[in-house]
């Protein structure tokens, strides 16, 4: 039985009978599981006026009323964990303990926006002029749209919303139509919490839906999350019709190996950073690179065997450390970097092409896959594959590998690992690159600070949550006051300076 997946505006769900759809498939076994219904400019039109009617009464809603239902949702999450993991599981094919972490990241976002009456106080100078005070304050900006990717179904929306709603604004959720489910749960326990109707809304949808709220004159800004080229086109588009936006982007990020590592703690690194999540992750480490020769040959003997042995199964067994590829189409893009790499002249030491599991030979699987003497001018280097692939690149010294990670058209995150606190100083200070780990493989900062790398991994000036989402989704506002209005200042034809 395919279920049909709705919208969710105005505080119900909606299945316009007309719609296109798109099919969602359980990764594990290869089935159709629903189809999600793709909304039309109209639909996304009626999603901005539900989000546009709600905008004025919750800017009004007082930050700690706002916090309070914020509150209520985060203890929602914590009761139902286990039942949204086994949605994104089923629909996007990570295991369930995996799932259940990225839903704690979100909820460590949700926790920081239940700040909103902190986070929202501005700043007063007394006497900036004789009797005049000035102080700041951020507002909301009206109806806010997020539009993420399928790899996070539900932290990367909690990168976004509950800090756009903490600070006043009204919300269009647009999650990836590969694993839409989520978003649905998440809307129904909002509502649950108690937060208004047409505050918090989904369309699912495509490039349609996509271009309805970029063009929409009531939707004032864009958070977005996915690939690079797509990032680049709503930044773009976002610019040309006069909304802030924030686009993040693709990433290939490097671990460096230092010859002082620790070897074991590194492999165990890079083993869950390559291969957590099918390596279908944007902070995934996918190129390794070690100093020296001697560095290589320890790494190669340590990791091969590990990757060999990697346990690979449906989301649902306790046992795998790795599930399925998203889709049969991501999974044969996957293949093909492996046959390409293998046709770039790299040195395929782990193959994961030919893995199969009993009962789920339908499923979207590929084994672990480890290539070794990859050089920087091969495509499976320079593109990101987006797949449980590692590519090892042997470096001279730590000069030649600092240069490539410079050179490198993404700039998401990136480690090194080493027991010299010079070499890692120099590491943290000069590296362009916008998230950075010393002996920390997947440097995802906490909810309080924010996210976001450089270069082609992020278009637009700020970064997710933390205090550059309070200032993505808040515009400042500056006051300058003079009291008693008794006081006669007298006409003054120069431009106003204090005395
Ligand atoms: P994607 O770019 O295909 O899709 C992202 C969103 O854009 C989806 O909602 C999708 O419906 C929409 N979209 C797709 N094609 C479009 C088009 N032509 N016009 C308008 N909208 C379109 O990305 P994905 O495959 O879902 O996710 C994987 C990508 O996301 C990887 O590149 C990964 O690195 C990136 N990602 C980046 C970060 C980060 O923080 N930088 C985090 C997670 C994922």
């Amino acid at each position: 039985m395919v279920e049909r997946i709705p919208h969710y505006i105005g505080g119900r769900r909606l299945a316009p009978a007309k719609s296109r759809t798109a099919s969602v498939f359980n990764p594990a076994t290869g089935r159709q599981t629903g189809e999600a219904v793709l909304a039309s400019t109209a639909d996304v039109r009626e999603a901005v006026v539900a989000a546009s009617g709600a905008a004025p009464g919750w800017a009004a809603t007082t930050p700690l009323r706002r916090a309070r239902i914020l509150n209520r949702f985060l203890r929602i999450l914590e009761d139902r964990i286990d039942e949204l993991a086994t949605v994104i599981s089923a629909e996007h094919g990570k295991v369930f303990s995996d799932a259940k972490g990225e839903i704690q990241r979100g909820m460590e976002v949700v926790e920081f926006a239940t700040a909103a009456p902190q986070l929202l106080k501005g700043e007063v100078t007394e006497n900036v002029g004789t009797r005049v005070d000035s102080h700041s304050l951020r507002q909301p900006l009206g109806v806010v749209a997020g539009i993420t990717p399928f790899n996070f179904p539900a932290m990367v929306p909690m990168w976004m919303f509950p800090v756009a709603l903490a600070c006043g604004n009204t919300f269009i959720l647009k999650p990836s139509e590969r694993d839409p489910s989520a978003s649905l749960l998440i809307a129904d326990w909002l509502t649950e919490a108690g937060l208004p109707e047409g505050v918090f809304n989904v369309v699912h949808g495509d490039k349609e839906a996509v271009d309805a709220l970029l063009t929409d004159p009531d939707v004032q800004a864009i958070s977005f999350v996915g690939s690079t080229p797509i990032a680049r086109y709503i930044y773009e588009t976002a610019a040309r019709t006069g909304k802030r936006c924030q686009a993040l982007g693709g990433a290939k990020n490097h671990m460096i190996i230092m010859p002082d590592a620790d070897m074991d703690q590194a492999v165990d690194a890079l083993m869950g950073a390559a291969y957590g999540s099918a390596g279908e992750r944007c902070m995934a480490i996918s190129v390794a690179v070690p100093i020296g020769e001697a560095t290589a040959e320890a790494l190669m003997a340590k990791l091969a065997p590990r990757v060999r042995d990697l346990k690979i199964g449906p989301g649902t067994d306790p046992e795998a450390e790795m599930g399925p590829l998203v889709t049969r189409q991501h999974l044969e893009k996957v293949q093909g970097y492996v046959d390409l790499g293998v046709a770039e002249g790299a040195k395929l030491v782990v193959d994961g092409r030919d893995f199969r599991r009993q009962g789920y030979e339908d499923g979207f699987f590929i084994g672990g896959t480890l290539f070794d003497h990859v050089t920087t001018e091969m495509r499976i280097y320079r593109e990101e594959i987006f797949g449980p692939v590692l590519s090892v690149v042997r470096a001279p010294d730590y000069k030649f590998a600092a240069s490539i990670i410079n050179a490198h058209e993404f700039g998401n995150g990136t480690a090194i690992f080493t027991r010299d606190g010079d070499a890692a100083r120099e590491f943290a200070h000069d590296i362009r690159v916008g998230m950075v780990g010393i002996n920390v493989p997947i440097p995802v900062p906490m909810a309080f600070h924010s996210f976001g790398g450089w270069k082609a991994s992020l278009f637009g000036d700020h970064h997710m949550h933390g205090p550059e989402g309070v200032r993505f989704y808040t515009r400042l506002k500056t006051i300058t006051s003079r009291w008693p209005t008794g006081i006669r200042a007298g006409a003054d034809f120069v431009m106003p300076t204090m005395r």
